[in-house]
């Protein structure tokens, strides 16, 4: 069956597994550790919830229709789904990955696998020649984020995808700010998509979550192993939690990206702001990228205004927006990524980078965007 993407979100591609007899709408939380026998050398088709759990199981089943894999494996939080990912490499292996990757993953990076023997180069992917540069003999994967966070850089996945074929490496994908409803990177020659599905796929600012997904069996075979020995998987609440965030997946980001396309236009009127970067604004510089691998924009963008003393009023004085980490749930949220987000990244290459004291990055919510830009209204002008 091929349903359209909202339809997806809801019922996922087929019917659902037929695991209780009550017809219930709502798919029951299985809150159980372990699951009885009926005989020995017999199981139910599930043992330990380690393994795998019903309502984990048809979260991923969602999921991996969502992304057109053929296997979703759901963790923990999303960097529960980096660190099992990285399993798959050994001491030795080289890997690119863009430059202006998503701060956790950059520490996952260097504290944990450039320490077990890992090598790493960080290169603007955006730059199609910068990726050639540096791919060696032992390169093994390559590791893209598009759109960047917080410089909404924007990354030519299937141009990338044709390097990464030549060179006979994987291909990574962190789709966690475009979300399957505007971007399928599996479609465009990824290996992997990964998720972080405490974003905009639980949608709630309520709870973590994180997804690894593919179309290549011995991947799904090697990271469902490696999940059943480190333990990361999604617990049967949380599974539950963002299988409901999933429903409404469609809805939301629609009314994300209008707010946000709205509050961009009215940022870039505002005599204190210097720029403004949302991959929805046709000044963009990736937009003829955009127009082409996604279907959207989202609701997240990034602005900078003219002084840090800007940025102080702002973040302590906003009222509907909070000042808060993460994004791409129902409340808008404003972020300082350099004492945020991108606090462990080491400040020559961060501010290389432009990620300086009067860089902010905002999560447009998903309430009514005049409430949003009066708000943003009263601190900037004063
Ligand atoms: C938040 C985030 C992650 C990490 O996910 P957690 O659920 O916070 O562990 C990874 N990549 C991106 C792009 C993110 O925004």
């Amino acid at each position: 069956m091929n349903y359209g993407v909202d339809t997806v979100c809801i019922h996922g591609n087929g019917k659902r597994k037929n695991v209780d007899n009550t017809g219930s709408i709502s798919f029951p939380i299985y809150q159980t550790a372990a699951y009885a026998h009926p005989g020995v050398g017999q199981s139910t088709g599930y043992d330990y919830s380690r393994v795998q759990n019903p309502t984990r199981e048809e979260v991923e089943r969602i999921m991996a229709d969502l992304e057109h894999g053929t296997d979703a494996i759901a963790f923990s939080s999303g960097m529960a789904a980096v660190s099992a990912f990285m399993e798959l490499l050994r001491p030795g292996d080289h890997i690119v990955a863009t430059d202006d990757l998503y701060g956790g993953t950059i520490r996952q990076f260097r504290l944990i696998n450039e320490k077990n023997g890992i090598k790493i180069s960080y290169v603007d992917t955006s730059d199609l020649e910068q990726v050639k540069a540096v791919i060696q003999e032992n390169t093994k994967l390559i590791y893209v984020e598009t759109p960047t966070n917080p410089m909404m850089q924007v990354t030519d996945i299937a141009a990338i995808s044709e390097i990464a074929k030549e060179k006979g490496c994987l291909l990574a994908v962190d789709n966690t700010f475009l979300t399957p409803y505007f971007q399928n990177p599996l479609d465009l020659g990824a290996d992997v998509v990964v998720h972080s599905a405490t974003k905009y796929l639980e949608g709630h600012n309520d709870t973590l979550g994180g997804f690894i997904v593919t179309k290549r069996q011995d991947i799904s075979e090697e990271l469902r192993n490696i999940l059943k020995t480190t333990g990361a998987g999604l617990s049967p609440f949380d599974s539950w939690l963002i299988l409901r965030g999933i429903k409404t997946l469609a809805v939301r980001m629609e009314k994300h990206q209008q707010n946000a396309l709205a509050i961009a236009k009215w940022l870039q009127n505002q005599p204190k702001v210097k720029e403004v970067r949302y991959i929805g604004l046709e000044s963009h510089p990736g937009r003829e990228i955009i127009k082409k691998q996604s279907r959207g924009y989202s609701g997240m963008l990034t602005f900078r205004v003219d002084s840090q003393e800007t940025v102080y009023r702002i973040l302590e004085h906003v009222k509907v927006v909070q000042f808060a980490e993460s994004l791409g749930g129902t409340e808008s949220l404003i972020t300082y990524p350099m004492t945020q987000t991108h606090a462990d990244v080491p400040e020559e290459k961060r501010k290389a980078k432009g990620i300086d004291d009067t860089l902010l990055r905002m999560s447009v919510g998903i309430e009514d965007v005049h409430d949003l830009i009066a708000d943003l209204e009263q601190v900037m002008n004063v």
